[in-house]
């Protein structure tokens, strides 16, 4: 099939086929019926973008040029119409890296920004190339670099602190735009002043600033749909807006052939033949119900009451074995840095019938005990059991993590989120409102001409109707 064809037109046509492999195969491997479609306004605004990256991308003229602003800081020469950049950086793990990088694409689709990715040694051969004929990995030589992890070095320049310190004038004539200035939008250090990021009047400025640096472990695109030199623009690419994540994580996120591989091989070996594929993701934010068996009961309870699992049978064998036997197997998938809910749920189920006479197996892929920092293969098996649990019929997911909402939005399935470990067995998930992330941290207060947060209170999802606050983070918001 030709490409042009495939995700309805989504990806540009041209592509060479074999480089990416998971472009044009994951669809098959998804459940059908489940297609959004993308805007035609989307598709257009995706067509200009890739011939803008093709200009200005990494060596370009343009890119070269604008380099140089860094070391000299003169921008008396440049204008509006010169290239302008998005860098992205990572910050904490997969799931939060790539619900990062979709709504930094995001920021970079509205602001005619051309974005670059920073890859570093642990994401190296992690993804494809999303951009026909040019590339989005920024180079490295990239002169700020070596400084992105230096805290003092991202506050004295960020766009939050400058504000604060009044070194900044936000107005539209001030002559005073730096050429670069870093977005620290994320936990830990989303200091008040980096909310200015989410007011219009920092917005204009920034519009004059050729270099950018995003580091954010937040998926904060819903603030696209809040800032109202964005809300428009972002409304007619989406007019439907629970599937923002969707579309621009299908657009832009493409295992590479190593990873596409390693999934597929899993998914053909165990998977394929079950007449139904259930993924639970079990995250431990707190490690100590990690030997307990109080937060298997939990899971054990939400996956019984949502009938996700049939019961055991307990009777005698001789009245079990008589029972009608229905032939059809459900694949579970458990995803886990620990290896007990595998072990405890599979031990329950090992050969022992179940009420409805269906055949339970559980797989787990990897058990990598802790997150590690700084390993490619390590975030090579996160990727591989995030698209895994995508490609699941249905879907169980944990409280608050990232990992568990990138599965959810890829694969398009309404998740049940595990409330916190310990919440007991009464009500142990609830269904999850939409398919779009949840924004832990968005903006809470209003903004003043001067492009600062006032300090009064505000609920961003009271007023919008495709707003909702999330099930599992209740100062978080999500688009539905
Ligand atoms: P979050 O912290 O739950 O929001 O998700 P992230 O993906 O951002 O960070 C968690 C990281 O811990 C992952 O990227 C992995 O490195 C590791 N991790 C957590 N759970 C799992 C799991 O079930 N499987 C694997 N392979 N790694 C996991």
């Amino acid at each position: 099939m030709h490409t042009t064809c495939l995700m309805n037109g989504l990806f540009a046509s041209g592509f060479d086929e074999k480089s990416c492999l998971s472009r044009l195969q994951s669809r098959r491997y998804r459940k059908s019926g489940t297609q959004r479609k993308p805007s035609a306004y989307l598709l257009s605004k995706l067509r200009i973008y890739e011939a803008l990256h093709r200009h200005c991308g990494p060596y370009t003229e343009s890119y070269n040029r604008t380099v140089q602003l860094i070391g000299s800081g003169d921008l008396s020469t440049f204008s509006s119409t010169n290239c302008k950049y998005l860098v992205w950086h990572p910050v904490h793990g997969i799931g939060n890296r790539i619900v990062s990088l979709a709504s930094t694409f995001l920021y970079a689709l509205l602001t005619d920004r051309v974005l670059l990715v920073d890859l570093g040694e642990d994401m190296t051969g992690l993804f494809c190339e999303p951009f026909r004929g040019s590339s989005w990995v920024m180079p490295r030589e990239f002169p700020l670099k070596s400084l992105f992890r230096r805290n003092a070095f991202r506050f004295a320049h960020s766009v939050g602190s400058a504000l604060k310190n009044g070194t900044l004038k936000v107005t539209e004539d001030s002559p005073e735009a730096p050429p670069f200035l870093f977005l620290n939008l994320y936990k830990g250090i989303y200091a008040d002043a980096d909310y200015c990021f989410y007011c219009d009047e920092s917005q204009s400025f920034l519009s004059r600033v050729p270099w950018l640096i995003m580091l954010s472990d937040q998926y904060f695109m819903p603030s696209f749909f809040l800032i109202p030199s964005f809300k428009q623009e972002a409304s007619k690419l989406f007019p439907e807006k629970e599937a923002v994540f969707f579309h621009l994580v299908h657009y832009l996120v493409h295992p590479s052939n190593r990873v596409w591989e390693l999934i597929t091989r899993f998914y053909d070996a165990n998977l394929a033949s079950a007449n139904e594929r259930i993924g639970l993701q079990v995250r431990l934010f707190k490690a100590q119900f990690r030997t307990s068996t109080v937060f298997t009961d939990q899971i054990l309870a939400c996956l019984l009451n949502q009938n996700l699992l049939p019961k055991i049978d307990n009777r005698s064998q001789e009245l079990s074995s008589s029972a009608p036997r229905n032939q059809t197997t459900k694949a579970v998938l458990i995803t886990s840095l620990y290896p007990q809910f595998y072990q405890n749920l599979s031990t329950m189920y090992s050969n022992k019938p179940t009420a409805s006479g269906e055949v339970i197996r559980f797989y787990q892929p990897s058990h990598e005990e802790k997150q590690k920092f700084g390993d490619s293969e390590h975030n090579m098996k996160a990727l591989v059991e995030i698209y895994l649990l995508s490609l699941c019929d249905k879907l169980v997911i944990s409280s608050k993590s990232t990992f568990g909402y990138v599965a959810q939005g890829l694969g398009d399935t309404r998740a049940w989120i595990l409330r916190r470990p310990g919440h007991g067995t009464n009500d142990p998930c609830v269904r999850d409102l939409s398919t779009d992330p949840c924004f832990h941290y968005p903006p809470y207060r209003t903004c003043n001409a001067a492009g600062n947060n006032n300090s009064s209170y505000v609920d961003v999802a009271e007023h919008v109707s495709y707003l909702k606050h999330c099930e599992d983070q209740n100062r978080g918001v999500k688009l539905v």
